[in-house]
């Protein structure tokens, strides 16, 4: 993908930062505040979420415009699962109006008591018609633990590998806490032929609510290291948000010793995070 592809080629690894929109509109000076600081810190490319329902859809397009002025190149999230063929050409007719070329192509999560829309059923199936139109680079989600729904890592892999066919031009990893999870599932995606470029998702923890939360949605398992500095600190917020913030580069670190294609940095909207980290690791990409 042009996000890697001059990266690769001087051996260089790709940072990468994620924001979301605010809940609520009056939010979005915030948002743009932190993109101010954000964009200093000179990422490859800045990504943003979308809501897969809630209120915040529609954000998505103004915040990577915002993103595209601040003379970075912005990467939209889209969601499928609460979106037909109609919406999701006119969410693509928004972004390409904006000036915007790469589309991380999503699912979405299933939420319990809301009919998923029937047109698209997987990612891939995203993937193949964006690709149709012939007029963004598409990126994919992929799972160092293996997505939830997925019977066992062997079939999300194939899975993953279809969603590589269908048009995704690199992957971008779920967050996680133990690298050597991370490297197993590598190993095993290039054995499968997935021969893309694998960024992997770091998400510094700086409060201890974030560790519950983020376990309960995404099942990321924490290596006993990581619990017990979480635990050590867990009732002063200062050292708890050092130590995540230490423990973020410390993983970094090993992962660029390692040859990692990319840094996908789940900022939080947080510059100040992002900053410390950047500092540290900004000499090395
Ligand atoms: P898919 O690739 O479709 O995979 C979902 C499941 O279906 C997997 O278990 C897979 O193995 C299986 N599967 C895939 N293809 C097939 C097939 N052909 N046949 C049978 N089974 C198949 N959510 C949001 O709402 N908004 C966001 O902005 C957002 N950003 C994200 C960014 C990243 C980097 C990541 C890792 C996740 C993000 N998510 C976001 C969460 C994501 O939407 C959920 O994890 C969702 O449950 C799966 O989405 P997916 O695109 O990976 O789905």
């Amino acid at each position: 993908s042009n996000l890697y592809t001059k990266a690769k080629e001087e051996g260089k690894t790709v940072l990468s930062f994620e924001v979301f929109p605010p809940k609520k509109t009056s939010g979005i000076e915030t948002v743009y505040k932190a993109l101010d600081e954000l964009a200093k810190m000179n990422p490859a490319y800045i990504s943003v979420t979308y809501g897969a329902g809630g209120t915040e859809a529609n954000n998505t397009a103004i915040i990577a415009e915002k993103v595209k002025s601040l003379g970075v190149e912005p990467l939209a999230h889209l969601t499928c699962v609460n979106n037909d063929r109609v919406s999701v050409e006119k969410e693509l007719d928004e972004f390409k109006s904006k000036g915007i070329e790469n589309i991380l192509a999503l699912r979405g999560d299933i939420v319990p008591g809301i009919e998923p829309k029937k047109d698209f059923l997987h990612a891939s199936d995203l993937c193949s018609y964006i690709k149709a139109r012939g007029d963004f680079e598409l990126a994919g989600a992929c799972y160092p633990e293996v997505h939830m729904e997925a019977k066992d890592m062997v079939e999300d892999i194939k899975n993953l590998k279809h969603k590589v066919e269908c048009g995704a031009e690199h992957l971008i990893s779920q967050l996680f806490f133990d690298n050597e999870v991370f490297y197993k599932f590598q190993d095993m995606a290039r054995c499968a032929g997935i021969d893309v470029p694998i960024a992997a998702g770091i998400m510094p923890v700086t409060n201890t609510k974030q560790i519950q939360r983020m376990v309960s949605m995404c099942g990321a398992s924490l290596p006993a290291n990581f619990s017990r500095i979480m635990q050590k600190y867990e009732n002063n917020p200062e050292a708890l948000r050092d130590a995540g913030i230490a423990y973020a580069i410390q993983q970094i670190i090993d992962l660029i010793a390692n040859g990692v294609d990319g840094i996908h940095l789940y900022t939080m909207n947080n510059p100040y995070v992002a900053g410390k980290i950047t500092e540290a690791i900004g000499s090395m990409l």
